[in-house]
């Protein structure tokens, strides 16, 4: 019996599978999509059985034997192995990599590997420069000799070879589970009735307990039983003694929504457009057809609606559903609306939940006892076998992009698991990304249009703020005089307002007004931001710190001003002009411990607050009916980031904050402050206009030759040493300018938009194709080429063939 295993060595040497032998003690329970233990050169590694065969292509004498098994039951099912070798293709990445993405992060923790003297040798044996490492403990860590000096490692292979020292994986999964001792009882009714009475004199205790479970009769928590009976547990270990009752642990699952309530909901009478939506849903459920449907539904017309009647239809069918929302709308509401319409039948995962809870959540997936699945991204690999429908709101989010490797785009996931499982995929949006809107006006996929909102509540007023002209006027604060008015307006009538500041509005920098010097990071190209709370100054990409200087270190001059964390500014210019208002401020600051989200939202939602202050992380999933007006402070700061989808991103996370408004009876007003009001972006927002802003910018996708018109791979090459990144660069573009056809577009080399990050020099090459079939083969030539140097030296490429970060 051979395993044909994918070791868990990151490298490109290691990328195809290893044949082992599987000893007696495993042939029964060792299948594909385990993991294993086995041996790889001087090491004893993870891997990953793809699958069990009678026969190999080696000389089976020379084979080495599967070590041990890490799991009990396999991690990836058939469907997931397979779809592993489709991404590795589609993202270019390495197999292990594709794998390892899809098991739950408490499941992929990096085990230490644990170096121990072999039974016939002592220290005397090994060579002088490990010793020391040895006479201490009796053993070594893999990674402290590492970390101290590589050559160690050469002579632990020599010892190891030598027969010396063998290497022990220490891999960490105790930690994962949690369990719970239950007390059962095997005996009759009627023999613990004799018992209790046999026991009623000597020990009363004991025969209450033995009518307890004569009345119970089902296993109970140990915890749960002693609080009923208000015994202790001698008088639980005395009968277990006795072989009357008996003692088990159980595995338990962490539930983070453990003794919440949940309103449940029932299935609403649709209106019209929702109706109609969910008949052409139903039709490819019936007919287990894989149509992708992009449901294109401005804000509050009841989509989410649509999506939990088109997922009970499938879950009727004996089927399961995943559905997708972005991290930061995954808000307790949208839990809430899931877990109240399928009650225990849904697992949630998200990055709030720890290891743990998220692997308990996983697991229930896995063990099929759950049939729906709410998640972020990853949730995508959700281990189903039996898929009847896949949902992505918000399909335009860029955070469905994973931006290390896989580099995978989960809606492409969805898609190709739809296919698999011939079951439909429903993308939703308010505003579609330029790609979804353009595949379905071709007819790919298919387009569903909900232009009204629910009840036919009107979309909120939209006024456009030039805040030049203000300056002008001579209003130099940060809200307009209309913006100010509107919220002296809503507090006077105690309605809500929510503030939305653009993350990358606000500098936080360090300038001196003398020299015009700005605090940079030494490590990286990148200004240094000002943290108010522990008088800072920080680099965002690397955690370089310094305290905050009090003289210009460039001139001397005290003139240093520090732009301190936009949203605190805002806190405290609206302390001074509406001092009366109640003020919640929700920023990575305020956010930062577990489950303090939830809480600034519940109290905002109980009118504690007046006005709810916030960067994107309160853009989305907001559904409160008492917000009627909704202020954008600086509209157009996302316009002038280095990315083709600048406008596009734009245009999105403007609707989104404006669906904020007026969401039900009370009707909704919008200011939107802008620098470029003039900009097509924004203008188009006060129309509510998705069609024509579609329509424009594509336009000039086509001039710039960007995706949806041109498909974009971006390779990034980095190292430490600026000569090595230009060389390789060239290079590469040589290559690329030699290989790929005349129309397609290359650009660079070129330095980044950062163009050094943690002391690694970053360079770029763009490619633009239309038609490149050749493509996948010529990138993976390059990685071939520079495999040898990646593995010896700090050069780093990678590529991304559908890149969301262009920076
Ligand atoms: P979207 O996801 O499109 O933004 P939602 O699904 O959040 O819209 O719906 C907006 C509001 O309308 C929610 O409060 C929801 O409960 C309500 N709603 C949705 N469908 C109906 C319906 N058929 N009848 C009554 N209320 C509805
Ligand atoms: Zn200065
Ligand atoms: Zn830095």
């Amino acid at each position: 019996m051979i395993a044909s295993v994918i070791v868990d060595v990151a490298s490109k040497q290691t990328n195809k599978a290893f044949d082992y032998l599987v000893p007696e003690p495993f042939k029964e329970t060792v299948q594909a999509g385990m993991r294993v233990i086995v041996p790889f050169g001087p090491r004893k590694v993870q891997g990953f059985v793809l699958a069990i065969k009678q026969e190999t292509d080696f000389d089976t004498s020379k084979l080495k034997e599967v070590e041990d098994i890490v799991d009990v039951k396999p991690a990836l099912t058939s469907e997931l192995l397979d779809l592993a070798e489709w991404l590795t293709i589609k993202t270019l990445c390495l197999q292990v990599i594709a794998l390892k993405s899809m098991l739950p992060a408490a499941m992929r923790a990096s085990y230490h590997k644990r170096i121990q003297l072999t039974k016939e040798a002592t220290i005397e044996d090994l060579a002088d420069s490990l010793k020391p490492w040895f006479s201490k403990k009796g053993y070594a860590m893999w990674e402290d000799l590492k970390k101290s000096s590589e050559t160690l490692l050469a002579s632990v292979q020599k010892d190891v070879k030598a027969g010396h020292l063998f290497i022990e994986p220490l891999v960490k999964s105790n930690e994962t589970k949690k369990k719970t001792r239950v007390i059962h009882t095997t005996c009759s009714r009627e023999e613990l009735e004799t018992r209790a009475l046999e026991f009623e004199k000597r020990a009363p205790k004991q025969s209450e307990m033995l009518r307890f479970f004569k009345e119970r009769n089902e296993p109970i928590a140990q915890a749960r039983l002693l609080e009923l009976t208000g015994t202790s547990q001698a008088t639980i270990k005395s009968l277990i003694s006795k072989g009357i009752l008996k003692q088990s642990d159980v595995e338990e699952y962490r539930d983070p929504y453990e003794g919440r309530e949940f309103n449940v909901s029932k299935a609403l009478p649709l209106m019209d457009q929702q109706a109609e939506a969910l008949k052409k849903i139903l039709a490819s459920v019936h007919e287990n057809r894989h149509d992708t449907f992009l449901v294109h539904g401005i804000t509050g017309s009841g989509k989410t609606e649509v999506y939990l009647q088109a997922i009970d239809h499938a879950l009727k069918k004996g089927k399961e559903a995943i559905v997708l929302v972005p991290e930061i709308s995954l808000t307790p509401q949208m839990v809430h609306r899931f877990k109240g319409r399928f009650g225990s039948n849904v697992a949630v995962l998200h990055s709030a939940l720890s290891k743990g809870e998220k692997y308990d959540e996983w697991r229930k997936i896995r063990d099929k006892e759950v049939t729906v699945v709410v998640g972020a991204r990853s949730a995508i690999f959700a281990p189903f076998e039996n898929l009847g429908m896949i949902i992505i709101d918000e399909e335009h989010e860029s955070s469905y992009k994973q931006e290390e490797a896989p580099r995978y785009h989960a809606r492409d996931v969805a898609i190709e698991r739809g296919r698999r499982y011939g079951c439909p995929v429903i993308l939703g949006s308010a505003t579609p990304s330029l790609e979804s809107f353009a595949r379905a006006k071709k007819g790919v996929y298919s387009l569903i249009t909900m232009d009204r909102r629910v009840n036919d509540v009107k979309l909120p007023d939209v006024d456009i703020i030039d805040m030049r002209d203000e300056l002008k006027n001579g209003n130099r604060s940060m809200f307009s005089k209309k913006l100010l008015d509107s919220m002296n307006d809503r507090l006077e009538k105690k309605e809500q307002i929510v503030l939305f500041l653009n993350r990358r509005g606000y500098s936080t920098f360090v300038l001196c007004r003398d020299c015009g010097y700005v605090a940079e990071c030494p490590h990286c190209d990148i200004s240094l931001t000002y943290h108010r709370a522990n008088q800072t100054c920080q680099c965002h990409y690397c955690g370089y710190q310094v305290t905050k200087p009090n003289r210009c270190p460039e001139c001397d001059s005290e003139h240093i001003r520090f732009f301190g964390s936009g949203t605190q500014k805002v806190e405290e210019e609206l302390k001074k002009v509406l001092p009366k208002a109640r003020v919640i401020r929700m920023d990575v600051d305020t956010t930062r411990r577990k489950g303090s989200h939830e809480k600034l939202l519940t109290s905002f939602e109980k009118g504690e607050g007046d006005i709810l202050l916030g960067t994107q992380m309160i853009a989305k999933g907001l559904d409160f009916p008492n917000i009627t007006l909704v202020g954008v402070l600086t509209a157009d700061t996302m316009l002038h980031i280095p990315d083709f989808r600048a406008s596009e991103k734009t245009f999105q996370l403007l609707t989104q904050v404006s669906g904020r408004a007026g969401r039900h009876s009370k009707p909704g007003e919008v200011v939107v402050q802008s620098y470029t009001p003039e900009h097509f972006s924004i203008q188009l927002v006060k129309e509510h206009d998705y069609l024509s802003f579609f329509q424009r910018e594509m336009y000039f996708r086509k001039q710039g030759e960007y995706p949806p018109y041109f498909f974009v791979t971006l390779i990034n090459v980095s190292a430490t040493d600026l000569a090595t990144v230009v060389s390789v660069t060239g290079k590469i573009a040589d290559f690329l300018r030699q290989c790929l056809s005349e129309t397609t577009v290359i650009h660079g080399p070129a330095t980044s938009a950062i163009p050094r990050i943690k002391d690694r020099y970053r360079y770029q090459c763009m490619i633009k194709y239309k038609v490149e079939p050749q493509i996948v083969h010529v990138l993976q030539e390059i990685l071939k080429t520079y495999q040898t140097e990646m593995s010896r030296t700090d050069l780093m490429i990678t590529i991304d063939t559908n890149p969301y970060m262009m920076m």
